[in-house]
């Protein structure tokens, strides 16, 4: 016990197993071991809020430097009408940035905490697709991208809306934003016998293999993507929203060729 208090090592396990002092030191391992992992937890949770909160930092750098340039620059010299405007929404679009990006972190925190329970009834999965297509269906149009939906009208499945919806939109919102114009997306939905099964279908960029379990991390986004708006959030909020109602989402893809995310929500 005393090695065990002072240097955290296990204390030496007793040869005899029928003696009290057997049963004791067999019990007293146990509970280093169950120390031991308790200690390893802590320390990994302590790794990933350290690498959560560099994440954050790192976010947050880029669009503050941005502003800080544009705003001195105004401050320093006279500008134009024309320059005014170009670096007011300069200003605007950084802010929007942060603005989303506190917003989507504010909905990872509330899932992964529990402030907010997924309410699973049983609605239309027509009418979540149709409220998360209402967001896509402008950007689609700009980029000269058809969408096609086959979904039974009468499918109903068990499951939060609102939430899901949300989920659907970062799948859909991607596929318009990682496919060029002039391609195609389309979602179909089929039903298991323990699961109905909504593919979003796009004639886009591709993820290579070796990078398709990266995609769902938190703020991850591959090298050539930095051109497009996007914190990197998406997928990972959209894995959230599926697990958290007993559900999951798998990708199939090969770069240049499309990508297929498959999201399966348990039938009841
Ligand atoms: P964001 O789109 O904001 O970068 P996401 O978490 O939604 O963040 O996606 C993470 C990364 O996965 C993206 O940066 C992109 O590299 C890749 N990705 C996601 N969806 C697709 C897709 N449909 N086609 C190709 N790459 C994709």
């Amino acid at each position: 016990m005393d090695s065990m208090i002072s240097g955290g090592q296990e204390p030496a396990r007793a040869e005899d197993r029928e003696t009290i002092f057997a049963r004791i030191s067999y019990r007293l391992s146990r509970l280093y071991n169950i120390l031991q992992e308790n200690r390893r937890r802590v320390d990994e949770e302590r790794r990933e809020l350290q690498t959560l909160v560099s994440d954050i930092s790192h976010q947050v750098k880029t669009p503050v430097a941005n502003l800080k340039m544009v705003t001195d620059t105004l401050l320093a010299k006279p500008v134009t009408e024309q320059e005014r405007r170009e670096f007011l929404q300069g200003i605007r679009s950084q802010t929007d940035k942060l603005e989303f990006l506190v917003q989507s972190m504010g909905k990872a925190s509330r899932l992964e905490t529990g402030a907010v329970t997924l309410e699973k009834k049983d609605v239309p999965l027509l009418d979540t697709l149709a409220q998360a297509m209402s967001g896509i269906v402008y950007g689609a149009e700009q980029k000269g991208i058809s969408v096609e939906v086959q979904c039974p009208e009468d499918l109903r499945v068990s499951h939060d809306s609102k939430w899901t919806a949300e989920a659907l939109f970062n799948l859909l919102d991607n596929a318009v934003k990682y496919t060029p114009a002039g391609g195609k997306i389309s979602v179909s939905v089929e039903q298991w016998e323990m699961y109905v099964k909504l593919d979003v279908t796009d004639t886009g960029k591709g993820i290579p293999e070796s990078r398709q379990a990266a995609i769902f991390r938190r703020f991850y986004r591959e090298e050539e993507v930095h051109d497009q708006p996007g914190v990197g959030i998406g997928l990972y909020l959209a894995r959230e929203i599926v697990t958290r109602q007993g559900g999951y989402i798998q990708v199939a893809s090969k770069p240049g060729r499309g990508s297929t995310f498959s999201v399966f929500l348990p039938r009841r």
